[in-house]
């Protein structure tokens, strides 16, 4: 073998490891964050019950070597490189790398055609993976990649200073206006990012530069400090007064909101004042490796220091009462089990659910459905599934994916087939919730990012409908088995969504007086 192929197969190899470690094991330093929410979360707690999923999620993910979510992202690489380094050939072993890690279920196929809606089904694309060069003076390669789902890279925000904010006010070019944009962003995503969250901030730039330095900010070891002292100083004061917000994990209540913020500034045009947030969900994957210019080996792996939090033999905080009722469902489920149900309740559900998302929506509006949805629960999941040997569909993972693109399909669906539940995460509408109480129907909050307890959940793939909308977007037909998930929307015209939302901004109205 030639020293320039072996260089290749080795390149290729790394970035496929740097992939799935980034993909199935999270980083040291977001352990120990995630460590520190459960640690001031109160037992018994719908929030304490979602952070021990999310640590169970983990264990299992770096057990199995399969995805912590489902969705993964955009894969974004920042790549550097010493001068005379090819880049046209890193940039090809990265796509091979992608097209492997993908079959290898370590990536869901997550690249659509923006027009046709087509999935390519191996996660490349016009401008997928996302891939940026630079050089610099060092000997050897450096590569970061980040992979952010989508649930929390639509809580992403961008403000144009000065603007008036619900609940702060008016927000000014200046630090205190950034502080409240900072906060406003928060606020305003909820639980609907997968909370409780991380968030890099990029003041100035233009409307592209000022996001990008938000997502740089990411990459930032969450234990640094700013060397800029003011910020440094936000940094601090956003976390502490973001977590006394109340939205809590998932959106459901609790102490921990937010667990890193990380802020960089840029120069900007006298016109423009920009401020960008880019908001990360719980699962957040990003690691970094420095790779051999010669031998394409990886030398050193970022984000080693400290402890490792493995998360096993927990000891749970002593069993103190629960907050909620817990009740067992099995589809087909009647419209009086259903008007029993109320928010606040736990569900278990075991036997048939089926998947069905943003296509599947589309299409019921126009169409029969190909099986008797009749007192059915509907999954809004878009899975990671692979094929054994046998040729059979397993689910590698499956958590659910963010319910309110479904918002103006979902009354009517349920109507229109009987459907009496819907699973999903950070809950739904006003339009959703009406229909819910006419009908006799409830949305369930399922655990968002929790995608390998929930796979462990789904005992048998019994079949697939519109496999020709891609795998993420095909109505999986599941048997499943104590598969936990929380009411939110009830029949009774309440939603615990609504209800945080307005306690929320009650707490987010106190931080209106300047403080900088
Ligand atoms: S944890 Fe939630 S927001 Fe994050 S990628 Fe998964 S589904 Fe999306």
């Amino acid at each position: 073998m030639s020293v320039a192929t072996s260089y290749l197969q080795t390149l290729e190899k790394s970035l496929y490891d740097l992939i799935s470690e980034t993909s199935t094991n999270l980083p040291k330093d977001v352990r120990r964050a995630i460590k520190k929410a459960k640690e001031a979360e109160n037992a018994g707690t719908r929030a304490a019950m979602s952070l021990s999923t999310i640590t169970n999620n983990i264990v299992m993910a770096e057990d199995n070597v399969s995805p912590i979510c489902q969705d993964t992202g955009l894969p974004t690489f920042k790549v550097k490189t010493p001068v005379g380094v090819n880049q046209l050939e890193i940039k090809a072993a990265i796509r091979n790398a992608i097209e492997k890690a993908t079959e290898d279920a370590k990536l869901r196929p997550n690249a659509v055609d923006s027009l046709t809606g087509k999935n390519s089904g191996n996660n490349l694309g016009e401008g997928v993976p996302v891939i940026k060069f630079e050089q610099w003076e060092n000997d050897y390669i450096e590569v970061k990649l980040i992979l952010k789902g989508g649930g929390c890279e639509n809580k992403n925000a961008q403000y144009s200073l000065p603007c008036e904010l619900e609940g702060l006010g008016r927000a000014g070019r200046d630090l205190d206006g950034i502080r409240k944009c900072i906060l406003h962003a928060v606020w305003k995503a909820q639980g609907q990012g997968c909370s409780a969250g991380f968030i890099g901030v990029g003041i100035g730039g233009d409307r592209s530069s000022s996001y990008d330095l938000a997502k740089e900010q990411l990459f930032r070891h969450l234990e640094d400090t700013n060397p800029i002292p003011e910020l440094a100083k936000l940094e601090e004061y956003i976390v502490e007064k973001a977590n006394t917000l109340g939205v809590g994990t998932m959106g459901f209540g609790g102490e921990a909101t937010l667990l890193g913020c990380k802020i960089g500034v840029m120069h900007r045009i006298p016109a423009s004042f920009f401020v960008s947030i880019a908001y990360n969900c719980w699962a957040f994957r990003r690691m970094a490796v420095d790779i051999d210019a010669n031998t394409g080996e990886i030398k050193k792996w970022h984000y080693q220091d400290g402890e490792k939090i493995t998360f096993r033999n927990e000891e749970e905080k002593a069993e103190t009462k629960s907050e909620s009722r817990v009740v067992e469902l099995k589809a087909p489920i009647t419209e009086e089990q259903i008007r029993e149900l109320k928010v606040g309740d736990v569900v278990k559900i075991s036997g048939r659910m089926y998947t069905g998302r943003d296509a599947i929506h589309h299409h019921l509006m126009t169409h029969d459905a190909p099986v008797d949805l009749n007192g059915q629960i509907i999954y809004h999941c878009g899975p990671v599934m692979a094929k054994d040997e046998n040729g059979n569909w397993t689910v590698k993972a499956a958590g659910p994916t963010t319910s309110i693109r479904e918002e103006p399909y979902q009354g009517d669906i349920m109507k229109k087939f009987g459907i009496r539940a819907v699973i999903g995460k950070g809950g739904m509408g006003a339009k959703t919730l009406k229909a819910l109480q006419e009908h006799g129907g409830v949305y369930l909050n399922a655990i968002g990012g929790a995608a390998q307890y929930y796979a462990d959940c789904i005992k048998s793939v019994d079949g697939v409908d519109f496999l020709e909308f891609g795998i993420p977007e095909a109505m999986w037909h599941l048997t499943v088995e104590d598969f936990t998930a929380v009411v939110t929307m009830d029949s009774h015209g309440n939603s615990l969504h609504a209800d945080i939302e307005k306690s929320s901004l009650e707490k987010l109205a106190q931080f209106a007086e300047r403080v900088f």
